[in-house]
């Protein structure tokens, strides 16, 4: 798979499902419980500043858990798909939201979302997406920190497809909310999500959900101090999810993001070799995980990825990248220089193939 998530997991996390049947209120299930949050806490450095709350839910439901705890102005940073839609999720949930917009391919610039908190004091928080999926841009967190901290408002971040696979810490950037999914560099299945939150910020929230089942305080003292959530857990999702935690601490964060940017170099590389023209993102802003690539002229999307579907290798791109000409490759999950090797050989082949005789660059 080299679509950016759900991702290749290691067969150890698969295994990790099949354990006995087991009821969410049993204690062992909240020993577990317990342990996976612990272990989140870990990896993006929370100390004891932070709580996660889990979710049964995509990435997608966990964001909208995070949106409903705002009482206030929001400011959405829209930079590309994933924070245009955090900025929908905010309107369907009637929150005071206003938006600033940034040309996708270049990120963030901080000094504009300065000049907007500068002027406009009314504003309590602002949401952005850590790495938006579709352009591999980063957003500038550290510095967007500092901004949240100078001005006393909430920076509330989207870090689904960057926790676990950058560099990401909690207390450093001053986050006051953050999210992730279990499938993307946490390496493991996809159905759970998690609510990264400063404590003194879930206290404040009781009462704030409009939304039941996604009631973050409620689930926060349900799980935080009896383990046992108020609704079906996906239970042998978060025993898979324990296992990868595992592998992801025993690999750390750092070497998780060097394995990446690795495999992301050695992609270049390859695509180069097949004559693949890549598209340049902003200096330092880069994400470890996704490649961008023009499609050659003349070679046609669906045909290309049915014929790696035929030989087991998934792609994804996304309808808006497609039309600029742009495919993109993600290199994630349990993968390493060897399955990068495959893929380039298969996609030498298809892309030949699907070029059907034109002349190919
Ligand atoms: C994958 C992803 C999501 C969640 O998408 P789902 O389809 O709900 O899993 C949200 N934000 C970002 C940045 C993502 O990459």
């Amino acid at each position: 798979m080299l679509n950016p998530g759900p991702t290749n997991v290691n067969e150890s996390v698969r295994r990790a499902m099949l354990a006995p049947d087991m009821c969410h209120r049993d204690s062992e299930f909240a020993d577990t419980l317990k342990r996976v949050c612990q272990k989140l806490i870990r990896v993006a450095n929370g100390a004891d500043r932070y709580d996660v709350v889990p979710f049964v839910a995509s990435g997608t439901g966990v964001n909208e858990a995070m949106m409903s705890i705002v009482r206030g102005r929001m400011l959405a940073l829209v930079a590309g798909r994933y924070s245009e839609r955090l900025y929908l999720i905010a309107q369907r949930l009637r929150v005071d939201v206003i938006r600033l917009d940034f040309d996708p391919y270049q990120g963030i610039d901080v000094s504009r979302v300065a000049e907007v908190l500068a002027a406009d004091s009314s504003i309590s928080h602002f949401c952005l997406v850590h790495h938006e999926t579709t352009t591999g841009v980063m957003a500038p967190l550290t510095a967007l920190g500092e901004l949240a901290a100078l001005h006393n408002v909430q920076m509330f971040v989207d870090g689904v497809s960057s926790i676990g696979g950058h560099d990401f810490d909690l207390c450093r950037d001053n986050v006051a909310a953050a999210t992730l999914s279990a499938n993307k560099c946490l390496e493991s299945l996809p159905g759970i999500s998690f609510l990264y939150a400063k404590k003194t910020l879930l206290a404040e929230s009781k009462g704030r959900s409009c939304s039941f089942y996604f009631d973050v305080y409620e689930q926060w003292q349900r799980c935080s101090s009896t383990g046992r959530p108020p609704f079906t857990a996906a239970i042998p999702l978060f025993f898979a999810a324990e296992v990868a935690l595992d592998r992801l601490l025993v690999e750390t964060v750092l070497g998780r993001a060097r394995r990446y940017r690795g495999l992301k170099r050695y992609l270049e590389q390859g695509l180069q070799g097949l004559g693949y023209r890549l598209v340049p993102l902003p200096e330092g802003q880069s994400s470890n995980i996704l490649t961008l690539a023009y499609l050659p002229v003349g070679c046609e999307y669906e045909r290309l990825h049915s014929l790696l579907a035929q030989q087991g290798i998934t792609i994804y791109t996304d309808e808006a990248t497609l039309r600029k000409g742009i495919i993109f490759f993600a290199t994630l999950g349990d993968m390493h220089e060897k399955d990068v090797d495959r893929f380039l050989v298969a996609l030498s082949e298809c892309t030949a193939a699907s070029l059907q005789g034109q002349s190919a660059f």
